[in-house]
C-alpha cells in the first residue's frame, strides 16, 4: 500500500469529503490552521465511517472540529481566512492562539532533562527511576495526527518547542552509568515513522553496549492504528521485524506500547496481520489510550476495545486522563466520570482484560491514578494513588482528595478531611525546579 498523507494543502482531494457539509469543510480549514492536521489514505478509507459524519469517532479523532477552538479563536481565524489576509498574517494569528493553549503542560523543555558531566542531554527525559525516555530526532512526527494530542507544539513548526536528539552515544553512556535504569522507552511523535535503518542505529548501539541493567526496550507508537503497513508492505517492514527479533535474541524484553483509542482501529485485515507479525518476533504489545469525550467516553466502547485487543494478543496497559493543553475542553472528562467509566468497564470484562490501569494522570508529582470515590464516615472523597512517582517512595500510597465532580485535572484537587497538603506536597515543592517533560504516544 502506498502512503498518501493529507494535510491542509491537499485535503480537498479526499473524495469522501465531497459529500460533507460546507460547515464541516470550513472547520477543517479554520481549526486546521491552528492545530496540527494530518491524515492519510489508510485512515480515510479504512477507519472512518463516512456514513456517520460528523459523529464518527475516527473522523473526530483525525479531522479538526469546530468546537476544538473556543468561539473567539474560531471567529478570529475564520475571518482572517475569509478576508484573504495572506500567509504571514495567518501564521501570526495561529501562533498567538497557540500560545494561549498552554503549549507546555506540566512545564517542558528545560526540565527533567538529564545531564552527563554537566552537559544536558536534550531529547532525553528521566523522571521515574527505572525508565528513560528517548526522543529520536527523526521520530518527531506521526503517520496521522490525533486531534487531542498534547505533543501538538512539536508538529506545528514552532522550532524551539521541539526536543530532539542525535545523541545516541550519550543515551548509551547515561544508561550504563545509571544502574537503576532498566527501561529505555523510544517515544516521539512516533519513533516508527523513522526508517528502520535509523531506529536500528539507536537500538543496535544499546544492544552492542551490552548493558546488564537494561532489560526492557519499549517503543511507543500509533503506527498499528494509523499505518499498519509499516509492519507489512513498507520497503523496510521486514527489516523492522528482524530488528525486533534481534532485540529478543539479545535477551531483552521488547514492548511495543501501542496506542489505540477506539475498537474501529482494530478491525482491518491490515492491523490484524501487522499484530500477528509483531508477536511472531517475540515482542509484546501493550495498549494504552486516553479516555476522550466524543471518542471513547463509554464502558461499551472500552469493553469492546479491550476484548478485541485480547483476541488479537495484545495486553491492555493504561487508561489516561487527557492533558490540560490544546483542545482539552473538547475532549476532557471530569475525573469522577472517568472513574465511573473505568469501573463500569472493569466490571464488564474478564480478569484477563483487567491488566488495564487507570484512569491515570501524568502530572507533576507522578502518574496519579483515581482509585475511586470513597465514603468515609459520611464524607465523600476521591481515593488516589501514584502508579509512578517523581520520588519512588511515593508510589502505591493511597491518599485522598476532596470530592469534586467537576475537576478534570490534578491541579484542581484539594486534600480531603481538613488536611492542608497532600503527603508529597512539601517535597514536591523542593523538587519543582526539575519539572517534567511530556512524552510518549499516550
Ligand atoms: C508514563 C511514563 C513512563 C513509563 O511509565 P510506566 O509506568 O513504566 O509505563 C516513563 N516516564 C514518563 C515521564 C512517563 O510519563
Ligand atoms: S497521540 Fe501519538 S499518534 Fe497521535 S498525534 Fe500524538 S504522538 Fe502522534
Amino acid at each position: 500500500m502506498k502512503y498518501t498523507p493529507y494535510m491542509l494543502h491537499n485535503y480537498k482531494s479526499i473524495r469522501q469529503l465531497q459529500s460533507v457539509s460546507p460547515e464541516i469543510i470550513e472547520a477543517i480549514e479554520v481549526v486546521g490552521s491552528v492545530l496540527p492536521f494530518k491524515t492519510n489514505n489508510y485512515v480515510v478509507n479504512n477507519l472512518i465511517d463516512w456514513n456517520n459524519i460528523p459523529d464518527d469517532p475516527m473522523f473526530k479523532l483525525t479531522f479538526p472540529q469546530k468546537e476544538m477552538l473556543i468561539p473567539e479563536h474560531f471567529t478570529e481565524m475564520a475571518s482572517a481566512i475569509k478576508n484573504n489576509v495572506g500567509k504571514t498574517q495567518i501564521k501570526e494569528i495561529a501562533n498567538k492562539i497557540r500560545l494561549e493553549l498552554n503549549p507546555h503542560p506540566a512545564g517542558q523543555i528545560e526540565y527533567n532533562v538529564p545531564s552527563i558531566e554537566g552537559e544536558k542531554i536534550y531529547g532525553m527525559q528521566h523522571k521515574y527511576r527505572e525508565t528513560v525516555l528517548f526522543f529520536p530526532s527523526q521520530g518527531q512526527t506521526c503517520h496521522a495526527y490525533c486531534t487531542f494530542c498534547f505533543r501538538w507544539p512539536q508538529f506545528v513548526g514552532i522550532e524551539d518547542l521541539k526536543f530532539a536528539s542525535r545523541e545516541v552515544e550519550l543515551l548509551v553512556k547515561y544508561v550504563k552509568e545509571h544502574k537503576e535504569v532498566t527501561d529505555v522507552l523510544f517515544t516521539g511523535g512516533d519513533p516508527l515513522i523513522m526508517k528502520t535503518t535509523h531506529l536500528e542505529t539507536y537500538i543496535r548501539a544499546l544492544l552492542d553496549a551490552d548493558i546488564p541493567n537494561l532489560r526492557h526496550i519499549r517503543i511507543g507508537t500509533k503506527s498499528l492504528s494509523y499505518w499498519p503497513y509499516r509492519f507489512l508492505t513498507d520497503t523496510d517492514a521486514d527489516d523492522l521485524l528482524r530488528l525486533f527479533e534481534e532485540v529478543k535474541g539479545a535477551g531483552k524484553h521488547l514492548a511495543i506500547m501501542a496506542h489505540f483509542n477506539h475498537p474501529a482501529e482494530l478491525k482491518s485485515d491490515a492491523v490484524t496481520k501487522a499484530i500477528k507479525r509483531i508477536l511472531k518476533t517475540g515482542a509484546v504489545i501493550r495498549t494504552q489510550s486516553p479516555i476522550l469525550r466524543h471518542i471513547n467516553d463509554s464502558a461499551t466502547v472500552w469493553g469492546n476495545m479491550l476484548r478485541r485487543q485480547i483476541a488479537l494478543g495484545c495486553i491492555p496497559y493504561y487508561m489516561f486522563i487527557v492533558r490540560n493543553t490544546g483542545a482539552q475542553h473538547y475532549f476532557s472528562i471530569p475525573l469522577v466520570e472517568a472513574w465511573h467509566i473505568f469501573q463500569e468497564t472493569y466490571q464488564s470484562i474478564s480478569g484477563i482484560c483487567r491488566t488495564l490501569r487507570g484512569p491515570s494522570m501524568s502530572c507533576i508529582p507522578g502518574k496519579i491514578q483515581i482509585l475511586g470515590v470513597a465514603d468515609v464516615k459520611g464524607e465523600k472523597a476521591l481515593a488516589l494513588r501514584m502508579i509512578q512517582g517523581r520520588n519512588p517512595d511515593w508510589v502505591a500510597r493511597p491518599f485522598f482528595a476532596k470530592y469534586d465532580e467537576k475537576a478534570t485535572w490534578y491541579n484542581e484537587l484539594k486534600p480531603a478531611f481538613g488536611e492542608e497538603k497532600f503527603f508529597f506536597s512539601d517535597e514536591l515543592e523542593k523538587r519543582l525546579d526539575t519539572d517534567a517533560l511530556e512524552a510518549g504516544c499516550e
